[in-house]
């Protein structure tokens, strides 16, 4: 847009690009006019989530979705988180009770819908928020997905439609890692600040799997993340970083930015990589994945939302791509899978 205003300026004199800028201007103020109303009519745009929603929340809201999903009372998993949610102010960690969930379910259940359900509870005032808060951290992660069955592995593909968790954990399966709450603790290197990802400690070359289906937004070194990928969701919601990839050989074979891959296809490996100016090198004390999750509301907010993927990572440990070493370091998945999405 500045590039153009620029070329525009020295063509046609400053006149012109006034009275250019006088229609740009009235066309911002209806744009942001619109932008406002949009907000208020249906709160798509948030300027902060605070993701406390816990592994075991989730795990018994994806059972109760996954139960009604073919019968004539489909329960959605989010709305229960929004109606909890809504009722804990977002805390679950000591206020998470199964019975609560029980309680919102049964009335779901009746055919009543969230919106009767709030409006009888003015405690639940806040339920559209957390809707729309986990619906953006959580929205691709559960829907209907093809994935090739055990039997057929090695021969022609056979391919099983299911429905559930969609959506994998960046660890390929049979890979071992441990980790712990990190999120937000002090960071040291370039200048103080707050961890704003998960580390997860593996050894180097673990296959780092895609863990929902989206694009290649960025590939390459960055000077805190070492070697590291950006992908971002089909719906531009959703951006997750993984960093500090293996040294010399970081990636999966045949990785591009702008291309879309599915949830569980290997991307990449873990390394050590990264804190550092200079490109391939091992700047981390221990092999890890530093996974973030960034939500993105507006694309031109300088207000970076990065939620805490700790209980996120517990709750997709349930859900493990395998993948089969294809020589030369590189890993690819076992299993072919296809996203509905596409
Ligand atoms: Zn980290």
């Amino acid at each position: 847009m500045r590039w153009n205003w620029n070329v525009l300026k020295r063509k046609k004199g400053i006149l012109t690009a006034l009275s250019f800028l006088l229609c740009f201007a009235l066309f911002f103020n209806i744009a942001s006019a619109m932008a406002g109303q949009r907000r208020e009519v249906s709160g798509r745009i948030l300027s902060w989530v605070d993701f406390k929603v816990t592994a075991q929340a989730m795990e018994d809201a994806l059972a109760y979705d996954m139960a009604s999903h073919d019968t004539e009372q489909p329960i959605h998993w989010i709305d229960l988180l929004a109606l909890l949610g809504a009722k804990y102010g977002g805390e679950f960690k000591n206020r998470y009770r199964k019975a609560d969930m029980d309680a919102f379910a049964a009335r779901l259940q009746k055919g009543e819908t969230a919106e009767d359900i709030v409006a009888d509870n003015t405690y639940l005032k806040y339920f559209d928020y957390y809707s729309v808060a986990y619906e953006s951290v959580l929205g691709g992660l559960v829907g209907e997905y093809s994935l090739q069955t055990e039997e057929s592995a090695g021969g022609s593909p056979v391919f099983a439609p299911k429905y559930g968790l969609k959506a994998y954990s960046p660890i390929a399966e049979g890979w071992a890692y441990s980790h712990n709450a990190d999120f937000g603790s002090a960071r040291e290197f370039g200048f103080k600040r707050s961890h704003l990802g998960h580390d997860m400690f593996g050894s180097v070359g673990t296959p780092i799997v895609n863990v929902e289906t989206c694009m290649v937004e960025v590939l390459g070194w960055n000077r805190y993340g070492g070697w590291r990928v950006g992908m971002r969701s089909l719906d531009g919601r959703r951006y997750y970083y993984y960093a500090h990839l293996r040294s010399g050989h970081p990636y999966a074979a045949g990785l591009e930015e702008g291309q879309m891959v599915y949830a569980g296809e290997v991307i990449g490996y873990m390394g050590m990589t990264g804190y550092s100016d200079s490109e391939d090198f091992n700047g981390m004390q221990r092999p890890h994945l530093h996974f973030g999750v960034q939500l993105i509301f507006d694309e031109s907010s300088k207000n970076e939302i990065w939620v805490d993927p700790y209980e996120l990572t517990k709750f997709l440990s349930r859900h493990r791509s395998s993948a089969v070493s294809v020589g030369n370091g590189d890993f690819k998945r076992k299993f072919t899978y296809y996203d509905s999405v596409e």
